[in-house]
C-alpha cells in the first residue's frame, strides 16, 4: 500500500492558503517539496506560529477528529503537498498491529488534550472506539485519565489514614496517608487502577500536591479542631515524576509554610524503583528533601529491584518492610531469615523499620522479637477517614 497511490498531490504557489482556520478539515498534509507557513489571526492581526517543511505533517488533527481547523496555512515556497484523508488515515489505522493502533491513538489523544483540553482528547477518543480504531480497554485509559483530571478538580479525591505504632511503647507515631478515589459512577477505584493511570498521564503530580497539602491540613486539624495534642508524623507516596519536577522540594517546603507543621513530621514514601531508574537525580532531590528538614522512608522494601550496593548512598531514615515478606515470615523459615536480615541491615545504616501489612498477632510477636521499630496493618487499624481516624484515636486514648 503505497502513500502516493492513495493519495491526492497538490501544488501551491507561495501566498496560496492551503487551510483556513475556523474551516472544516476532511485532510492532512504530507509536504513532499516546498515550504509553508502556520499563522493565526487574531484581531485581525496575523500571528506566525511556525514554519513547516519538506517531511513535515500539517493539518493532521483534522484526521483525528472533526474538529475545525484551529490555524491557517500558507505556502511560502512552490510546494508540493500530499493530502492524506481522514478515511484513509482510518482505513490504514485499522489495519495496523493492534499495539501501533492503540499507541497511536493515545498519543493523537494526548495532543489533543494538551491543546484543546481533555474534553476534546475524550471525544476523539469515543470517536475512534466507534470507527472501531481503538481497543476497549484502550477508550478505557483514556476516559479513566479524563475522569482523574476531573477528579482532582473536582473534589473526587479522599485521602484515608492508617495508623503507624511503635512496638515498644503501642503508641501511634503516624499515618500512612493512602489516596481514595470516589468516581462519580463507578464508586470506589482502588489506587492499583488509577495511580498507574495517574502516572502514565503526568497527573500524578498534581494528585500528589493535593495530597500533600490535604494531609498537612488534617495534620493541623488534628489538632486545632480535634484537640489531639501529639506531633504525629504523615507519611506520603511519591512517584518518579513527582521526584523528578524541578520544583518537589521547593514545593513540598511552600505548602508546609504556615501551617504551623514542621518539616520533620513529613515523611515522603519512595520506592527503590525511583532510586534505580535516576540515581544521581534522586540523591541530590532527596538530598534537598533532607535539608530542608522532611524525612524519607523506602516502600516496599525487598520487592524488585533491591540492590544492597545503593542504600548507603541515599539519605533514607526509614525502611518499610513490604507485606509480601511478613505474610511468609510465619510459615517459611527463609522468609523470616530475610526479614531478621532487612531489619538489622536498616539498623546498621542509622535507619527505623516499618513492617507493612501486619495481620496477626503471631506475626506481630516476631517481629517484636525481632526489635522492629513499627507496625502498621489491619490487626491494629485499616486505612480510616478523617472522623474515623479521630474516633479511633479518641477510643484508644
Ligand atoms: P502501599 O504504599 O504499599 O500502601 C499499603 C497498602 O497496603 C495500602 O493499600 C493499604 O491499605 C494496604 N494494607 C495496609 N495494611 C494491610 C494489611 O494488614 N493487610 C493487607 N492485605 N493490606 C494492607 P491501598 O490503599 O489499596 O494502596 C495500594 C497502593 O497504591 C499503595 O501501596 C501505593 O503504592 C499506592 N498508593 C496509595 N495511595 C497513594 C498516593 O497517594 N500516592 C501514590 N503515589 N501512590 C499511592
Ligand atoms: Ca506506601
Ligand atoms: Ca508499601
Amino acid at each position: 500500500m503505497n502513500l502516493v497511490n492513495r493519495t491526492k498531490r497538490q501544488i501551491f504557489e507561495p501566498g496560496d492558503i492551503i487551510m483556513r482556520q475556523g474551516a472544516v478539515g476532511d485532510n492532512a498534509y504530507l509536504i513532499e517539496d516546498g515550504q509553508v507557513e502556520i499563522f493565526v489571526t487574531v484581531n485581525g492581526q496575523e500571528q506566525i506560529l511556525g514554519r513547516r517543511g519538506i517531511g513535515a505533517i500539517v493539518g493532521e488533527m483534522a484526521i483525528v477528529d472533526n474538529k475545525l481547523r484551529t490555524a491557517n496555512v500558507r505556502a511560502i515556497a512552490p510546494s508540493t503537498l500530499l493530502a492524506i484523508s481522514r478515511e484513509d488515515f482510518g482505513r490504514r489505522l485499522a489495519h495496523a498491529d493492534p499495539v501501533m493502533k492503540m499507541v497511536m491513538q493515545v498519543i493523537l489523544a494526548r495532543y489533543r488534550a494538551v491543546l484543546h483540553g481533555t474534553d476534546a482528547a475524550l471525544e476523539s477518543a469515543e470517536e475512534a472506539e466507534k470507527a472501531g480504531n481503538v481497543s476497549q480497554k484502550a477508550f478505557e485509559t483514556i476516559r479513566m485519565t479524563h475522569d482523574f483530571r476531573e477528579a482532582i478538580l473536582g473534589y473526587q479525591l479522599r485521602l484515608h489514614y492508617q495508623p503507624i505504632i511503635e512496638m515498644v511503647t503501642n503508641k501511634v507515631l503516624g499515618f500512612e496517608a493512602l489516596m481514595r478515589w470516589h468516581h462519580p459512577v463507578k464508586g470506589m477505584v482502588s489506587p492499583a487502577t488509577f495511580i498507574p493511570l495517574a502516572e502514565d498521564s503526568g497527573l500524578i503530580v498534581h494528585a500528589s500536591r493535593w495530597a500533600l497539602r490535604e494531609g498537612v491540613y488534617m495534620l493541623n486539624r488534628l489538632r486545632v479542631e480535634h484537640g489531639l495534642s501529639e506531633d504525629y508524623f504523615i507519611s506520603l507516596n511519591f512517584t518518579g515524576l513527582d521526584l523528578s519536577a524541578e520544583d518537589f522540594a521547593d514545593n513540598v517546603s511552600e505548602s508546609l509554610q504556615g501551617t504551623g507543621v514542621s518539616p520533620s513530621r513529613i515523611k515522603l514514601e519512595i520506592t527503590e524503583r525511583m532510586l534505580i531508574d535516576d540515581p544521581e537525580g534522586a540523591i541530590s532531590t532527596l538530598n534537598r528533601c533532607r535539608d530542608a528538614g522532611l524525612t524519607v522512608a523506602l516502600d516496599d522494601f525487598g520487592t524488585g529491584y533491591s540492590s544492597l550496593s545503593y542504600l548507603h548512598r541515599f539519605p533514607i531514615d526509614t525502611m518499610k518492610i513490604d507485606r509480601s515478606f511478613i505474610v511468609e515470615m510465619v510459615t517459611n523459615p527463609a522468609s523470616l531469615t530475610l526479614v531478621k536480615a532487612i531489619i538489622s541491615l536498616a539498623k546498621g545504616l542509622g535507619m527505623t523499620v516499618v513492617a507493612e501489612g501486619v495481620e496477626n498477632e503471631t506475626e506481630a510477636e516476631i517481629l517484636r522479637t525481632n526489635n522492629c521499630d513499627m507496625v502498621q496493618g489491619y490487626l491494629f487499624a485499616r486505612p480510616m477517614a478523617e472522623p474515623d481516624l479521630v474516633l479511633w484515636l479518641n477510643n484508644r486514648d
